[in-house]
């Protein structure tokens, strides 16, 4: 049997590897880091989550939450190892980026008929079994080669938040808490029946309405990076710098990112007017990002102007936020549910350059093309998945006729409507995951 080539040992090319290499399928797989670094990837391991450490919600009537159940149905590698490295996010699924990408690498470069290359790979020949899967920031001739195989990429512009250290947040004007966490702020509630504290997972940076306006009105007229080729190309909606969001009025912020519904200030008992939650970073809790704060300011504006938010006043920054171009491919015009190419059927694409969007869905790209890949190369039927699942319906986007395709997260409207009228829309989600858990297919050989 054709080993496979996979290019890209990011989310997508080692989940894409494990389910080749569990089938039998000798893997050869290419990866150019720590020769050469995109601008958003650091770490010279596999599997680098390059902005946010959370790979969000595990509740299962959530749209990501139900993605995460059914790849893990399908014996899902990256999830199992994520949670391994979790680090403390109240019902979210975030890890220590750094053990993260050490345990994949590890685990993926001892995977039996697997070999690792670390190469640039510059050409792409269509009869070899080969399966894209160089994120969002491709370029090079590989990119030119791709681009033209599909006429064209299609971009829009991406934004990291940045990372503080610990120490250096002033928790005088900040306290742990989760949202709508029961014991927040109330006094005679901070310990459990074992007398231990009880903290929540995320410090909340607070502002009173004066703080608010001074911080908003700087913002707005900080010094952004100039970046002439941006002009055209569109923000990600659900990933917005924060300057972006402010320059859409006064309180965008305080209904967004700097929401304070459900978080009771312990000073005061009462709801502060606009909060700034800092996230763990890794399981030492020396470093935490500050959740939603992707921006495209210059490095010193972003110490100057988040530094008007009193508990971040002498925060040390240890990464900055940047922006980035993030390419896809126009999937519904040259892929098929199989995440194989319509005119180069050796060819699969998965990962973010498929047209999916985040890191669960790109994971799960790469899940559903190394299982097409094995069947492929074993005359086996394809992986169809029933589109009331998540995973399904994620495919059935990629793939429809779409002419302003552009990427998605999981969310519960690209599934079909239930036979029944459910009102509520708790509820109604509730029904739809159930729904996708009895419709999920055995598979045999997972
Ligand atoms: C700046 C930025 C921030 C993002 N933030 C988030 C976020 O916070 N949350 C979220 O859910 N999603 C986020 N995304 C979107 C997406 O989930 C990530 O990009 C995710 O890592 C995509 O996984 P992937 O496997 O497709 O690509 P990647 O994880 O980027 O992996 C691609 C791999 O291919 C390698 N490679 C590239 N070209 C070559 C080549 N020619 N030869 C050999 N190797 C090559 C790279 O070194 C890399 O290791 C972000 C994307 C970007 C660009």
């Amino acid at each position: 049997m054709n080993t496979v080539k996979i290019i890209g040992a990011g989310l997508a090319g080692c989940e894409a590897a494990y389910q080749l290499s569990k089938r039998g399928v000798a893997v050869d797989l290419f990866e150019q880091k720590p020769l050469v670094y995109s601008s958003a990837h650091k770490l010279n391991g596999f599997a680098e989550l390059v902005c946010s450490n959370s790979l969000k919600s595990l509740d299962k009537y959530s749209a990501s939450g139900l993605l995460k159940f059914e790849l893990e149905h399908f014996d899902c590698l990256l999830l199992k190892l994520a949670k391994k490295v979790s680090v403390d996010a109240g019902s979210a699924l975030a890890v220590d980026r750094v053990a993260f990408s050490q345990l994949v690498t590890e685990t993926v470069r001892k995977l039996s008929n697997l070999t690792v290359y670390h190469q640039t790979v510059r050409k792409i020949d269509c009869n070899t079994p080969t399966i894209i899967a160089t994120g969002p920031l491709t370029e090079g001739d590989l990119g030119c080669q791709l681009s033209s195989m599909c006429d064209g990429f299609l971009d829009f512009f991406d934004a990291v938040s940045p990372i503080v250290e610990y120490e250096s947040i002033d928790m005088q004007y900040a306290f742990k808490s989760n949202r709508y966490d029961k014991h927040q702020g109330i006094e005679q509630e901070t310990s459990d029946c074992k007398g231990q504290q009880l903290e929540g997972d995320y410090i909340n940076c607070v502002l009173d309405k004066q703080q608010y306006e001074l911080f908003y009105s700087e913002l707005i007229k900080a010094e952004r990076v100039q970046q002439k080729y941006w002009e055209n190309i569109p923000f990600f909606e659900s990933c917005m710098p924060i300057e972006v969001i402010a320059s859409r009025g006064l309180d965008t912020m305080r209904f967004g990112p700097m929401r304070p519904v459900g978080i009771i200030d312990p000073k005061t008992s009462r709801r502060p007017y606009a909060v700034l939650q800092l996230r763990k970073e890794n399981t030492q809790g020396n470093l935490y990002n500050l959740v939603g704060f992707q921006t495209s300011l210059k490095f010193g504006e972003q110490s100057r102007v988040f530094g008007l938010i009193p508990a971040l006043k002498n925060a040390e920054y240890v990464r900055y936020g940047v922006m980035h171009r993030n390419s896809f491919i126009n999937a519904p015009k040259v892929l098929n549910k199989s995440f194989e190419m319509k005119n180069f059927p050796a060819i699969f694409v998965a990962g973010q350059l498929s047209g999916v969007e985040g890191y669960v869905e790109s994971i799960m790209s790469g899940l559903i093309a190394g299982i097409n890949m094995a069947n492929r190369l074993k005359d086996k039927p394809k992986f169809d998945l029933p589109s009331t699942t998540m995973c399904g319906a994620l495919t059935d986007y990629l793939t429809r006729q779409n002419d302003n395709f552009s990427p998605i997260n999981a969310n519960f409207g690209i599934l079909p409507p239930l036979d029944i009228t459910i009102k509520d829309k708790k509820m109604r989600k509730a029904a739809m995951a159930e729904r996708a858990l009895i419709d999920l297919p055995v598979l045999y050989d997972a």
